[in-house]
């Protein structure tokens, strides 16, 4: 079971966990990047470059913190596509060896401090086969900035509930993957609740799932009761309960009103459930899933 970030002590930190500097294949320097989300409310900023470690390590100050990270392409057995993964918060380079397995170079990255999340599925053309066997990654990227505005494939959330429904316990995050060759920024990011800022407390939020992740609409409060789970939220037009397979629930506004709360009760069959609040621009703001009994 993942952390209710709305039952945790402590303050919210808005991130972006996958973004290019022109140490890889982005537009801008590590030094105008970790300043463009500086100056935009942001309160901590991961660098992930392609296969090498950017030093960030002169950008943090005690506002704005900078993690590191790499984002790893590795082949897949299936013709055309591959599993981008992100590494998070890596204290020295890592290089994969040529032609290592998926899980070898998850295990490798792991192996070095970092934490893996698998970056936007439905880019990369992955499958539940390709995904399912898959151990030792926190979670996937629900959203994607850039894959959204570049082929229109940013929302992975069928990904994630075809391998939460099979009983992978994984996380979801919002990212912006942005390389600011066009506008990729500034669209995706989590929210995490944490006793600081600090990479300790911040990397704990998020591999606990003290977090949410959101393109606007702020959740404000989820509750989980025996066999119910209600949510407070901004200005909706609907919110979706998703659970496995068929079971689950979408509330919707009327009449031209908006939401700003709604209850799911469940039938016992269901094996999770997280919420999806959608605001009038058609935004999302994904809960991480609970797990039921
Ligand atoms: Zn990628
Ligand atoms: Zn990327």
């Amino acid at each position: 079971m993942f952390e209710n970030p709305f039952d945790s002590a402590g303050n919210w930190y808005k991130g972006n966990i996958h973004t290019h500097s022109n140490n890889s294949d982005g537009e801008l320097s590590p030094e105008k990047l970790s300043g463009w989300y500086k100056n935009h409310g942001y309160d901590f900023l991961v660098i992930s470059d392609h296969d090498k470690l950017t030093d960030v390590s002169r950008l943090s100050d005690s506002t704005f913190l900078l993690i590191n990270g790499i984002e790893f392409g590795v082949a897949s057995s299936e013709t055309e596509t591959s599993y981008h993964l992100l590494a998070l918060g890596p204290t020295k380079e890592i290089q994969l060896p040529e032609g290592i397995d998926v899980q070898g170079a998850i295990d490798l990255i792991r192996s070095q401090g970092a934490e893996v999340i698998v970056a936007h599925p439905y880019w990369s053309g992955l499958t539940i086969n390709q995904l399912l066997p898959l151990q030792r990654a926190i979670g996937i990227e629900v959203f994607n900035t850039t894959c959204l505005t570049s082929i229109g494939k940013g929302i992975s959330s069928v990904h994630w509930d075809d391998l939460l429904a099979r009983g992978k316990q994984l996380l979801g995050f919002a990212v912006d993957d942005a390389h600011f060759h066009r506008p990729d920024h500034g669209q995706g990011w989590i929210m995490v609740k944490a006793p600081g800022l600090t990479k300790e407390d911040i990397m704990a939020g998020i591999t606990e799932g003290c977090f949410y992740s959101t393109c606007g609409p702020e959740i404000l409060d989820i509750q989980l009761h025996q066999d119910s789970i209600w949510v407070k939220c901004s200005e909706v037009t609907a919110i979706n309960f998703m659970s496995d397979f068929s079971r689950g629930k979408r509330v919707q506004a009327e009449n031209g009103d908006l939401l700003t709360e709604a209850e799911f009760k469940w039938g016992g069959k269901e094996r999770y459930v997280r919420v999806e609040c959608v605001d009038v621009a058609g935004r999302l703001a994904w809960s991480n899933p609970f797990f039921l009994k």
